[in-house]
């Protein structure tokens, strides 16, 4: 280990428990709640294994009138909910880490959708807006009553094990939703004075306190600013409310404004963005104080925790990509730290409902259901097989990787490009997607340490090139690329896409092509990031660019990742104008025509145009060494599969994952049917 990175290994006191170290997984959630209580104790356990010293749970709500169906939280309502939960507290034990559970309140921001529930708000009228009407107004029984609730969902924690316990305030809820002056309109003892709008908070601390404090260390997690979101909670108020409620609190887990921003992804917010506001922390209070930054920096990390700007260095994110993070410090192998890219593949997967997944870690969330560790791997019962992999993009290179880890003897992967990377040598050229270029670094890096792995650059393969090759195991990993013929997902083809000034987001980046100076559409019928990231990259060269997208919203997709109201700002700052509810039908040598979503015909004029509107696989390769099984034979090839984009064109995140399922299972029956995995259901 470095020396400077000594003091994250230092132990350090939480009320009674002492935390083994400086690294602490910060409760976030992954979809597994109470009803898959073994998923979520591997996949919380690996962490403790991997060094985290701290590993928390999900958000976990005390009250059937706080519940957030279709998504999934942690459920802390009976006994039965707490053996569920008290598994993971065990299995994070077991590896030496204390565990914590974030129990929370939602208030107005409850969904109840389910439980039929009725919310309940500080105020009624603004509270929040979603289906199935506004939130009853809290009265005195309703205070007393939540707080009870919380302080028995403690008692429950603490029974099954839980070391640290959380009353949880953050990203708008029930706390929050308190703190805020304009969310809380009381007049009573609640409102009003900072004292007033702090008191809920501080009674449910004081009775938290008093009935688990003496055998657990209390945790409270509050925005250190409401930023835009949550207008009314400003960053001197809460050191005041801070530095009241030190002398209840064991343990102050910070954060800046409401969710997008606090887990800002890396487009728009660097590493440590939040340190502005959770620094000033320390002014409040002497007790340890934990926060997030999406930190994988060990310099920063151990520059942080050294000047006590804070105590403990949270991460969810950072913890997901790379459960062994803090292990790779310790033993001084920085180099092999899978880097969060920040581009929160993690919350968009939970955002629409399933459970978490990672675009670095392709085992995040797989450690029980298939039994994946992060960094172990078995001997393949084939690896005595000569493997060729055709194409290094993010399937193919993950795929190397671990065919590389599971022993096999060769494996010759092989690029027609002259670098590693597949579609990310150009995404990551794009304006503001730099660090998803670390999916490629990392395995960079991994080949590089794999005696058994080479790449071979500037080789196109035909499949006369594979039969001739000599491998045994052929893997087509080709990708796919971004169709210019004009067909578009939910509409008849556009006219006139063969004409010189068409071009797909590959010709812009890889060949440099370019229309004549002047207007630029960018035609984005995918809704996620290449649209937006060429229509600013054409826009940052001086044309007028305008970007056209049949959605409502430019770039739907990026509001699961959090990013779609930072991506619009930001598109509109650089200059790109947004036409929203268009669909194209023609293009002509003079511009574009099409019609809005009112089937009002619509047109603009422009020299050029950039299709981005569908991918198509390139699984030619594939094809051809199926069609001729007897050649296959003959040139002794046993098998040929396919993974990645050549199969169907998806998100980076799946392509990882499908490289790695594959080489995970290569010696299974049939490699290209997934093995069926483990699942958690109630015995009748
Ligand atoms: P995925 O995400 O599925 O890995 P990508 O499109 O990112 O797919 O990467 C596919 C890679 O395959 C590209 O780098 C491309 O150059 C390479 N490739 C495609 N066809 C061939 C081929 N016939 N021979 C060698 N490399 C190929």
């Amino acid at each position: 280990m470095d020396p400077r990175h000594a003091v994250l290994f230092e132990p350090i006191q939480i009320g009674p428990k002492t935390l083994p170290n400086r690294f602490y997984q910060v409760p976030h959630a992954s979809g597994f709640g109470v009803e898959k209580p073994h998923t979520q104790a591997a996949f919380r356990a690996i962490k403790a294994e991997g060094g985290w010293g701290g590993v928390c749970v999900d958000y976990t709500s005390i009250s059937l009138e706080c519940e957030e169906a279709p998504a999934v939280s942690a459920l802390f309502w009976d006994d039965a909910d707490a053996q569920a939960l008290g598994i993971t507290a065990e299995a994070v034990h077991a590896h030496g880490g204390l565990a914590g559970i974030e129990l929370f309140h939602g208030g107005a921001h409850s969904e109840n959708g389910q439980s039929r529930a009725i919310r309940v708000a500080p105020t009624q009228y603004r509270s929040h807006p979603i289906w199935g009407g506004l939130a009853k107004e809290m009265d005195a029984d309703d205070i007393s009553r939540i707080q009870r609730e919380w302080v028995e969902a403690a008692v429950r924690a603490r029974d099954v094990g839980f070391d640290i316990i959380y009353v949880y305030g953050a990203h708008g809820y029930l706390l929050s939703q308190f703190f805020s002056t304009y969310l809380n309109q009381r007049t009573d003892t609640y409102g009003g004075s900072l004292e007033n709008r702090g008191r809920f908070w501080i009674e449910t601390l004081e009775a938290v306190r008093a009935a688990v404090g003496a055998d657990c260390a209390i945790a409270t997690r509050i925005p250190v600013n409401g930023r835009d979101g949550l207008p009314g909670i400003e960053t001197d108020d809460m050191l005041q409310l801070i530095s009241i409620a030190s002398p209840l609190v064991d343990l102050f887990d910070v954060n800046v404004g409401v969710w997008p921003e606090d887990s800002g992804t890396s487009r728009y917010y660097p590493e440590g963005h939040e340190r502005p506001w959770t620094d000033r922390v320390r002014e409040a209070t002497d007790k340890p104080v934990v926060g997030v930054g999406r930190y994988t920096s060990a310099d920063l990390m151990a520059e942080i925790v050294s000047t006590r700007a804070l105590d403990i260095i949270g991460a969810a994110r950072p913890a997901i990509a790379d459960p062994f993070l803090p292990t790779k410090i310790r033993e001084g192998r920085l180099d092999e730290i899978r880097e969060c890219t920040g581009s929160n593949v993690c919350i968009a997967r939970e955002e629409t409902y399933n459970h978490v997944a990672c675009i670095q870690n392709a085992t995040a969330g797989e450690e029980y259901r298939r039994g994946w560790h992060p960094e172990l791997f078995t001997k393949a019962a084939n690896a005595d097989r000569a493997v060729l992999v055709v194409g290094a993009g993010p399937a193919g290179l993950e795929c190397a990787v671990i065919l590389g880890k599971r022993g096999f003897d060769a494996v010759h992967l092989v690029d027609a490009a002259p670098e590693i990377g597949g579609r990310l040598r150009w995404v990551r050229t794009l304006p503001t997607l730099g660090d998803w270029g670390r999916v490629t670094d990392y395995r960079a890096i991994q080949l590089d340490k794999l005696d058994n792995v080479e790449f071979i650059p500037g080789r196109r393969f035909t499949a006369a090139d594979v039969l001739d090759y000599g491998a045994q195991i052929v893997i087509v990993a080709t990708g796919s690329s971004w169709r210019g013929d004009g067909v578009q997902p939910e509409h008849d083809d556009i006219e006139g896409a063969s004409l010189a000034h068409v071009m797909t987001p590959e010709q812009v980046v890889l060949e440099g092509k370019r229309p004549a100076p002047g207007s630029v559409v960018v035609y984005d019928a995918d809704g996620y990031y290449v649209g937006p990231g060429i229509a600013e990259l054409l826009a940052g060269e001086g044309y007028d660019a305008h970007l056209v997208t049949p959605f409502g919203v430019v770039s739907p997709q990026s509001d699961a990742s959090l990013e779609g109201d930072f991506l619009r700002q930001h598109l509109h700052n650089r200059g790109v104008t947004a036409h929203r509810g268009v669909t194209l039908t023609r293009v002509a040598e003079s511009g574009v025509t099409g019609f809005d979503e009112f089937g009002e015909a619509w047109s603009l004029p422009c020299t050029g145009v950039v299709l981005v509107t569908q991918q198509q696989s390139e699984d030619t390769l594939y094809r051809e060494l199926l069609a001729d099984p007897l050649a296959l034979e003959a040139a002794g090839v046993e098998a040929v599969y396919a993974i990645g984009d050549a199969v169907a064109p998806r998100p980076i995140s799946e392509a990882v994952f499908d490289g790695h399922r594959l080489a995970r299972e290569i010696d299974s029956e049939d490699p290209m049917r997934p093995t069926p995995y483990q699942r958690e259901r109630i015995s009748l």
